[in-house]
């Protein structure tokens, strides 16, 4: 059987691995640390760093073709991957998306195609450049451009002077500041696109933060109209059209009070919000990447159950203020009508730490929501 090759030990390459060894195919993962969520299932594991040449030159060896779990992965990795093997997604979609100022100005070029803009933003690389901030930009969010996830390296700001603080407290790194928009709510649109350029848009997907951090995916989502969601799909159809992507790609987008659609971010591979095709989809977000890269035809993306998702956080591991670990009662979690429980193999809980989702499944929605109502009470979960 072919190998496929992923970069990056985490959780979705974990979900990944399980997806192409499922189709008969063997996986290999490049990453340093030695036991992954990935390494753990994988049947190879190149314990490398993501720039090591002698680790790529490896994968690449191996595989018939190579993707990324991660999104921080160097552009210049895929780039000499790409030498030897097929990889998608390739090193410039996955650049663009990794650097906030090369994906604010991709939104910005594409606009007239995807009809949505990304917030009002602007960079800031000097002093000059803070006393330069219009008034119009504040209240705001300072984010770092690269290597920010769950609301890790984002301060909020009210006035030029906590912009100065906060761009001080990043160490004066190039940072992009954007407006603070009235978030109605937050929906995100998983697309996929074949190296034939065929593409597929999954249902739209409501999503719902907690400190910066994924909580929830409904889906159908309770808040979306039909025209949010025909204008989302159309706009993510046209960016990944513009990027010439071929692989999986989700983009979140912001909608306002009034209806209107703001495109945040995109993230180059398989997204948290996009866990719930696993077990209400046709295809899932993993095989349909194994299907891009495989150069296979794409999945049905229909979802044939309603679905809520929740993230499943270290937290739920301590009761209250305790810091002794003890396992949740997950015989109660499956006890739940539709539940369906994924664990990543990670060994140590801590606070803020992703290590699981479960995703409820039903003939409707009330009856998914009824069950993630339960679980929230079973896991200790404030709603
Ligand atoms: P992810 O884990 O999704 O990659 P991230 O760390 O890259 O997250 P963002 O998606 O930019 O960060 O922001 C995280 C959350 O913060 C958003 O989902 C949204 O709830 C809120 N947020 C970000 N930017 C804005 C904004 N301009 N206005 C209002 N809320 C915002
Ligand atoms: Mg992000
Ligand atoms: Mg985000």
């Amino acid at each position: 059987p072919a190998w496929l090759g992923v970069m990056g030990g985490g959780q979705l390459g974990r979900m990944f691995a399980h997806a192409a060894q499922a189709m008969g195919y063997r996986v290999a993962v490049l990453e340093p640390s030695t036991d992954c969520p990935a390494g753990q299932v994988a049947e190879r594991l190149v314990e490398a760093g993501y720039e090591d040449a002698a680790g790529l030159d490896a994968l690449a060896a191996q595989c018939v073709a190579v993707t990324t779990e991660f999104e921080n992965v160097p552009a210049a990795s895929l780039s000499r991957l790409a030498q030897q093997v097929f990889v998608a997604p390739n090193a410039h979609g996955v650049s663009v998306a990794q650097d906030r100022i090369a994906e604010k100005s991709f939104f910005v070029a594409c606009a007239g195609k995807s009809g949505v803009m990304p917030a009002p933003h602007k960079v800031i690389a000097s002093d000059a450049d803070v006393d330069a901030i219009a008034d119009d930009l504040l209240p705001g969010i300072l984010k770092t451009v690269r290597m920010g996830y769950d609301g890790k390296g984002q301060v909020r700001v009210r006035t030029r002077e906590d912009v100065r603080a906060a761009w001080e407290s990043m160490g004066r790194l190039t940072c992009l500041l954007e407006k603070m928009l009235p978030l109605a709510y937050e929906v995100s649109v998983l697309t996929a696109r074949g190296a034939d350029g065929q593409s597929v848009v999954y249902p739209i997907a409501e999503n719902v933060h907690r400190d910066g951090i994924l909580f929830t995916t409904t889906v159908p989502g309770p808040n979306v109209s039909a025209d949010c969601a025909r204008k989302a799909q159309d706009a993510a159809r046209a960016i990944v059209a513009e990027l010439g992507y071929v692989g999986v790609l989700c983009i979140e987008f912001f909608v306002l009070a009034d209806g209107s659609l703001v495109v945040n971010e995109m993230a180059p591979r398989p997204h948290n919000s996009g866990h719930y095709t696993i077990d209400a989809c046709v295809t899932s977000q993993f095989a349909q990447q194994v299907r891009a890269m495989a150069k296979l035809p794409l999945g049905d993306v229909r979802q044939h159950s309603p679905a809520v998702m929740l993230n499943i956080l270290g937290d739920v591991w301590f009761d209250g203020a305790s810091d002794v670990a003890r396992e949740p009662a997950w015989d109660q979690v499956l006890a739940l009508p539709g539940a369906n429980l994924h664990l990543y193999g990670k060994t140590d809980p801590r606070r803020g730490r992703k290590m699981g989702h479960v995703t409820f499944v039903a003939p409707t929605l009330a009856e998914a929501q009824a069950s993630f109502a339960q679980a929230c009470v079973i896991l200790g979960i404030g709603l």
